[in-house]
């Protein structure tokens, strides 16, 4: 039996994609890239914007051809979707034979034992308290790994669906999470990214408390461990003592990915963030001062409900102040069951798209500027697999996480190498392999 699986959003769900894949293939399933000859297609989907779900839409509307041709196929949705619209999903297109949620993944190989003996779709959205074993999963490579620290999320910002449909913040034990790691590494781990939506508030609810700073010590004494990201860092929560870890530790990269959002306090508050832009500009500061050339990437809504012209100079002012190595940018999209839905927007869609335009052009040629200054200059780079430009050159991460397209053979792949940067576009630099360190 073939299963074949797509992943749409964030590493959480690539996570979670790599845990179904584990028990499918437990259950005698093997992985197929040819959705046409699979028996089971599983989408694992994200909701976290408008345009992700009617992305989704149009996908599932186009697998009604496949179903038609084979009754046997069976369509699996998991994922935040399924979580936000559960049966509903069944009753716009009815073909589709499972939906699971984002707390039902264990559940999986039953609810298709149960679907393959009747003839009635199946909705299992509900949180019955099922044994979450996250770090039992099928991983494509041995080398990068995702590991959640954390799952679901407190913080309940205003436009954000994502607490809704993942729930509260658990936080994984930290003994958990160290022998996990060590066992990866026996196995060839060269990096980890520690995944949480806010993993500054690791350790909350845990019996033995932790704070993460003390989790991300722990981690990187292990040894062989070359590499320690980390992803979603948050303003409100992110501690002095976390710069100084990151400063002393070789193992921790010099990268930190820490949302924006806004520039403005008026509407920073709305949003729920609870920090103001000093607050953010004091962090920014610490970090430059503490850590040479670390690079700061962030997140960015524009038009938010109430955002005025002003306000979004505000978060110009802010993006050129402080030189973000990338920005991810989005136009806010209304998510129901979310505050901010509820609140008054009069900005039409046309003008924040002109602002969004604006502040991508600012942002793209700041990108393009801090990357020209790694021109001429050596980095270690873990190569990662092959571009996905052209699927000739190899490309790599620094420890930056800038990426580096450059020509060499796959059998460096997985490997830390030397590379001199060559030349600089938007989102990625052109490098060449050091032979011999020479
Ligand atoms: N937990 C992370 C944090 O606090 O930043 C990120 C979670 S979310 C999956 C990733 C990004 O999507 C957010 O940082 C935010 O910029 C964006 N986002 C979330 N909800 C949105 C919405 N309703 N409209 C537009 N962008 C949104
Ligand atoms: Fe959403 Fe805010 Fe939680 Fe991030 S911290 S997942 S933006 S509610």
């Amino acid at each position: 039996m073939k299963v074949y699986i797509e992943t749409f959003g964030c590493q959480m769900n690539e996570n979670d994609s790599e845990r179904i894949l584990y028990l499918l293939e437990n259950a005698g399933y093997e992985r197929t890239n040819d959705i046409a000859a699979s028996d089971l297609i599983i989408l694992n989907t994200c909701t976290v914007r408008e345009r992700a779900k009617n992305r989704l839409y149009g996908h599932i509307g186009n697998l009604k051809k496949l179903k038609n041709k084979n009754r046997d196929i069976l369509i699996c949705i998991g994922g935040c979707t399924a979580q936000d619209l559960k049966e509903k999903i069944i009753e716009v297109f009815p073909y589709v034979d499972i939906v699971f949620g984002t707390h039902n993944i264990p559940e999986l190989p039953e609810l298709i034992g149960r679907r393959r003996l009747t003839n009635k779709s199946i909705c299992s959205v509900e949180n019955n308290g099922f044994d979450h074993d996250l770090f039992k999963v099928r991983r494509k490579q041995s080398f990068k790994a995702f590991l959640p620290i954390t799952i679901g999320c407190d913080n309940y910002c205003s436009y954000c669906i994502v607490p809704l449909v993942r729930g509260n913040e658990r936080s994984i034990e930290a003994e958990k999470i160290i022998r996990n790691i060590e066992e990866l590494v026996s196995g060839g781990l060269i990096e980890v990214t520690l995944l949480g939506q806010n993993v500054n508030s690791y350790g909350k609810n845990l019996k033995k408390t932790y704070t993460f700073s003390e989790l991300l010590e722990k981690v990187s004494n292990i040894k062989g461990l070359k590499r320690i990201r980390f992803i979603t860092s948050h303003p409100r929560d992110f501690s002095k003592s976390l710069i100084d870890i990151i400063k002393n530790r070789d193992n921790i990269v010099k990268h930190i990915h820490l949302p924006l959002q806004a520039g403005s306090n008026k509407i920073l508050k709305e949003m729920n963030r609870n920090y103001t832009r000093e607050d953010y500009f004091n962090i920014i500061e610490n970090i430059k001062k503490k850590i040479l050339d670390c690079a700061i990437t962030t997140d960015i809504i524009v038009g938010f409900p109430g955002e005025e012209r002003e306000d979004f100079l505000q978060t110009i002012d802010m993006v050129k102040k402080i030189r973000f190595n990338r920005a991810f940018t989005f136009i806010y999209s209304p998510r129901t069951g979310t505050k901010a839905a509820k609140m008054e927007d009069h900005i039409t869609l046309d003008e924040k798209k002109k602002w969004f335009r604006e502040l991508l052009e600012i942002q793209n040629i700041i990108s393009s500027e801090e990357n020209k200054k790694l021109v001429g200059k050596k980095f270690e780079v873990l190569v990662e697999g092959n571009s996905a430009k052209d699927g000739i050159l190899l490309k790599g991460r620094m420890e930056n996480n800038t990426i580096v397209n450059f020509e060499g053979d796959s059998s460096l792949i997985g490997k830390i190498i030397p590379v001199i940067i060559t030349g600089a576009k938007t989102f990625y630099v052109m490098g060449e392999l050091i032979r011999n360190n020479s």
